[in-house]
């Protein structure tokens, strides 16, 4: 069965559509996902249940919709709920690279200049991404429990979890996961210069006492050997 979604692109109006507002027989229904971009037409089932499916089979995935439909809503908006504070944003950029990277969407607050932002649907930002992305502030928006059950699901709904849901935002500050190895690997450096130097230290130590121990063995010994041949001789 093919894919039913809550929200469309209104090609007309440039804005995403609820399916409540949707009408019968609009031809400008669009699916948000820029991979697909393919006619969505608006359907209701036996039970009254209102959706948007593709006319024709498509590439996209809920999962590939969610993630699409979510960056959408970040640039139809202006506010968002950062550790609590809902702050003001402006100058949404989608395509902007960050050395290898591109995030799902760069924003400038008061706070927070080029803040990344990136939407979790499929699969949690992995270790090397967030290393690679590690001089920025990022805000991450799990929406990872949402990738199959749309059911209920509108874009009022939608965008109070993208923007203001707390138990979803959060914000990974600049320096996380770079700060704690280079420090380590600093403190190697810093300590292995004493090491080097115990080395021939504690050798030239080593060898002296060593000497000086078997030179007064080796003094006793022999005069122990003396007094025991006099005393030989004597007898
Ligand atoms: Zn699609």
């Amino acid at each position: 069965m093919a894919v039913q979604y809550p929200i469309a692109w209104h090609t007309i109006d440039n804005c995403l559509v609820d399916v409540d507002e949707a009408k019968r027989g609009v031809a400008d229904y669009r699916c948000p996902d820029p991979d697909c971009e393919k006619p969505l037409i608006f359907k209701r089932n036996y039970k009254g249940t209102k959706y948007f499916t593709h006319k024709v089979a498509a590439t996209c995935t809920g999962e590939t919709w969610l993630h699409s439909t979510a960056i959408i809503i970040i640039q139809e908006n202006s506010y968002i709920m950062i550790n609590g504070t809902n702050c003001n944003y402006t100058n949404v950029r989608t395509k902007q690279p960050i050395g290898k990277r591109i995030p799902d969407a760069i924003i400038d607050t008061d706070k927070y200049l080029d803040l990344l932002i990136e939407v979790v649907v499929k699969s949690d930002l992995t270790k090397e991404k967030l290393a690679d992305l590690d001089a920025h502030n990022i805000l991450r928006i799990d929406l990872e429990n949402l990738k199959i059950n749309f059911k209920n699901l509108n874009k009022e709904k939608l965008t109070n979890m993208v923007l203001y849901d707390t138990g979803r935002i959060s914000l990974i500050p600049a320096c996380t996961y770079t700060a704690t190895p280079a420090q380590t690997t600093d403190e190697l450096e810093d300590y292995s210069w004493i090491v080097l130097l115990a080395i021939p230290i504690l050798t030239y130590f080593g060898l002296k006492y060593y000497n000086g121990h078997s030179t007064e063995y080796n003094q006793k010994r022999t005069k122990k050997l003396v007094n025991h041949i006099r005393r030989k001789q004597y007898w």
